[in-house]
């Protein structure tokens, strides 16, 4: 079956991980793991034009998620691709950092199942138009 589309899932939480990549493998997208910033950026150096979007937690170990956006942006290669951020840390000056920093949206933890589904077929709809 052709996937949707390729997405990064940055979280150190086995279980948000879990929960995210069935949702999104229902939902018929392609899931890529990474359990912590560092590794994300391996991965997303190694992948650059096939990683469509980044779910990305903010708490995270050895990089942390705003610093793994500030280095996408630095660089000219990865600084395109869509970030949307996935974290507890909701409050409005979180919000406003991250997407000054880049990011192109945020979605709060818990995570609502069907507005997260609906938040990323809206982003992929928009991509594909
Ligand atoms: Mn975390």
């Amino acid at each position: 079956m052709k996937t949707k589309g390729n997405i990064l899932v940055v979280e150190d939480n086995h279980i948000n991980l879990k929960l995210i990549q069935d949702i999104l493998e229902t939902q018929q997208y392609n899931v890529i793991e990474a359990l912590d910033g560092k590794i994300a950026l391996e991965i997303i150096d190694e992948n650059i034009g096939t990683i469509d979007l980044i779910l990305l937690d903010l708490q995270l170990p050895e990089i942390g998620g705003l610093e793994v956006i500030q280095r996408l942006q630095s660089k000219n290669s990865t600084k395109k691709i869509p970030i949307i951020v996935v974290s507890a840390h909701a409050m409005e000056s979180d919000i406003k950092k991250c997407k000054e920093a880049g990011c192109y949206d945020y979605i709060t933890k818990p995570i609502n199942i069907n507005g997260f589904i609906n938040k990323i077929n809206s982003f992929f709809e928009a991509l594909s138009r």
